[in-house]
């Protein structure tokens, strides 16, 4: 569908692959994309765009898309082609079937940060109104889950708090556990440029990234820590800037509360968490931590951008408000070129989650345990709410293979590939009575489904999504549903199928009715949108024209809250038989699991995940660049190509998962977060040796 002649019209939307959510011109010619021109109007990307969001959209006329709905009895029969009214009443029978025999809360689902707001919404609300229990998760389980808990309990708010345009103020970018020229590549390339401008640059990531290459006048510092040792680096920071009078105490005071302080000051200055103490656990030498910890303390803004790095440990929380104390010690919140800021991977991480996927909250992160949360909703949905929450994605998971959970509706997301330890997620899979997969291709989840619905793309479609800096951006339909239906259509004719009603005629009443339930949302609604072009939540009677920067005057929760992050080895550690930590990460051409990167031109530029290695390890073990390598954990066996690599430290390796054959997952484990459950995907003890072709 590229350059297929010239345009006679165009159609204003919004990239479906990263959460910089940049705004394209798609441009037409009858119902044919000819190009997808980046948006000079944007307010995200100015009319900047990267390889994905520019030249990866020839996945939506792939031949590959499923345009016909599948059924099948069991996961060993064919699949048999039906008619939409057909799945619909098969997967309703099915459903209901379940919940007779098992009860409840035998079923559940599972929707997508791909998907649009109104999608996630409804989803949701499928489940907690039609399927009467709270079993909701989103695939933000396994990335930003750990964002959420830790910024709320912090700062009162699971969001970052800046506009993107912010870290043109930064005088000192501190990045963590993020890589944003590959992974968020138009605001890599905004970080570049302040950068170029003398900004101070320091990265916290076990990996040389691409952005310590930015020439540039200023000072750069790489702290290059051990994989799962974040919290104890993020504690020798804030003990320099506390043991150094580095504090603003200005800010503390009015800002912050004065208990909860004093009792993470004292914890803080104790000679264990000093940059000298902690040195042999994060590997980073005690005279560069103090050095960046002044680089990020001593001028007016320092700015915090953190990615998966941060979140996929152990102590993903944690970490988070490590990030969040640092940030609330040196008064850095509040205003531009500040501020804490997670850098979100997929299009709609942050909207999935403030539109209530999570089995503990409704839309808006309002509890559900809360009887006034729940009344709202009740008068609104005219049903009764369940007030415990539901399973988790691991618990799902878990309990499927115990027997307890029989049924799954997963909407746009194909958990057997990007979920941890994929022999658990396969057991588990293959324990239920009923998958329901919605999805555009037969990923790797469909194939242990009985009913394959197929989805809509952001091309396909109306609605919006919201990307990493809260902004709420229009996704205008460019072309026709390829099977008929938007997805939103499709959860809708089975609520209705399972006997509760949903008549919404257009994306934008189910705004609307977002609106009225969301505090942060009040003031949102397409009219505003086509108005203002896109809007920053919170939007509502204070703020009614959204609010780029939070926390200017006070917190949600009044004051910030610091929070004691004590130190806690992760459980996955090396051994004689794994002697190597395994992390991984993602490049700029493809996205993720690979389903629709994989389906495009952008294949040329990475065809396969390979394991980065450092020269000294692959000495050791007579490897040589190109080798075929076996890497084995405790949990799995997988196989892939070497690469050589001196962006490795000594005793770390380093792969993608955008490739369903290496199969990187199959070799991670189901460690997680204490908080969240967030997988520990960035530390795998494994052990690499060199094996024949596969
Ligand atoms: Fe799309 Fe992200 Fe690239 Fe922008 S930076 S074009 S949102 S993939």
């Amino acid at each position: 569908v590229i350059d297929q002649g010239v345009p006679e019209h165009s159609v204003v939307t919004t990239c479906a692959y990263c959460g910089v959510g940049c705004s394209f011109k798609a441009e037409m010619k009858g119902d044919q994309l000819v190009r997808m021109v980046p948006y000079k109007g944007g307010d995200a990307n100015h009319g900047h765009s990267c390889v994905k969001g520019r030249f990866a959209f020839g996945y939506a006329t792939h031949k590959d898309r499923i345009k016909t709905p599948m059924i099948r009895d069991s996961i060993n029969e064919p699949w048999r082609e039906v008619s939409w009214e057909e799945a619909i009443q098969f997967s309703a029978r099915r459903l209901k079937e379940t919940q007779a025999r098992y009860g409840r809360e035998s079923i559940g689902g599972i929707t997508s940060s791909r998907c649009t707001n109104e999608e996630t919404y409804l989803v949701q609300k499928l489940i907690r109104a039609a399927f009467g229990n709270n079993n909701t998760d989103t695939c933000a389980r396994v990335c930003h889950s750990p964002t959420g808990f830790g910024l709320k309990t912090t700062l009162g708010e699971s969001a970052g708090t800046q506009t993107f345009d912010s870290v043109m103020k930064a005088d000192t970018i501190l990045v963590i556990g993020a890589n944003p020229t590959d992974a968020h590549p138009v605001f890599g390339s905004q970080m570049r440029r302040r950068l170029r401008q003398g900004a101070t640059l320091i990265v916290a990531d076990p990996r040389r990234i691409d952005l310590l290459k930015t020439p540039h006048g200023g000072r750069m510092l790489h702290l290059p820590l051990r994989p799962g040792t974040n919290v104890a680096l993020i504690n020798s920071l804030a003990h320099v800037v506390v043991s150094e009078g580095l504090e603003d105490q200005a800010f503390i005071g009015a800002r912050c509360e004065s208990g909860a302080y004093q009792a993470w000051r004292g914890f803080i200055l104790e000679e264990r968490n000093s940059p000298e103490a902690l040195e042999s656990v994060t590997g980073v030498p005690a005279a560069k931590v103090r050095e960046a910890a002044r680089a990020y303390a001593e001028v007016h803004n320092g700015a915090i951008y953190y990615g998966l790095g941060v979140t996929e440990h152990s102590q993903g929380s944690t970490m988070v408000m490590g990030i969040a104390n640092l940030a609330m010690a040196t008064g850095n919140i509040g205003r531009e070129g500040v501020g804490v800021n997670p850098l979100r991977g997929q299009n709609n991480v942050q909207g999935s989650c403030d539109m209530g996927s999570f089995p503990h909250e409704l839309p808006g992160y309002q509890h559900v345990a809360d009887p006034a949360v729940r009344d709202r909703f009740e008068a609104v949905w005219k049903v009764k709410i369940d007030d415990e929450p539901g399973l988790r994605i691991p618990n799902m998971f878990d309990s499927a293979i115990a027997g307890t959970f029989k049924a799954l509706y997963v909407q746009g997301e194909d958990i057997a590939q990007s979920d941890p330890n994929t022999q658990h997620v396969q057991a588990a899979l293959t324990s239920l009575d009923c998958l329901i997969v919605q999805d555009i291709f037969l990923n790797e989840t469909a194939k242990y489904a009985h009913v394959l619905l197929p989805g809509s793309t952001f091309l396909e479609k109306n609605g919006t999504f919201t990307n990493a800096e809260r902004r709420i951006n229009r996704v205008r339909k460019v072309m026709p549903p390829v099977a008929g239906k938007e997805d939103w259509e499709v959860t809708q004719d089975l609520a209705n199928a399972l006997g509760y009603p949903m008549n919404y005629s257009h994306p934008s009443e189910i705004m609307d009715e977002i609106a009225l339930l969301t505090p942060t949302f009040t003031g949102v609604s397409y009219t505003k949108l086509e108005e203002h072009g896109s809007i920053q939540w919170p939007c509502n009677e204070s703020h009614p024209d959204g609010t780029p920067t939070m926390h200017e005057v006070d917190f949600p929760i009044g004051k910030g809250h610091f929070a004691v992050t004590e130190y806690v080895p992760t459980e996955e550690r090396t051994t004689r038989r794994f002697p190597l930590l395994l992390t991984t990460g993602r490049i700029l051409s493809q996205y993720n699991v690979g389903a629709q990167t994989r389906r495009t031109a952008n294949s040329q530029w990475h065809d396969e995940d390979v394991l980065e290695i450092h020269p000294s390890d692959a000495e050791l073990r007579g490897i040589r660049d190109g080798d075929w390598l076996g890497v084995s954990s405790r949990v799995g066996h997988t196989v892939l190509r070497c690469r050589i690599s001196d962006r490795m430290q000594p005793g770390v390796v380093y792969t993608t998962f955008h490739h369903p054959g290496s199969g990187a997952n199959v070799i991670t484990t189901d460690s997680s977060d204490w908080a969240t459950n967030c997988p520990e995907y960035k530390v795998t003890a494994v052990q690499v040796e060199k094996v024949s072709q596969p």
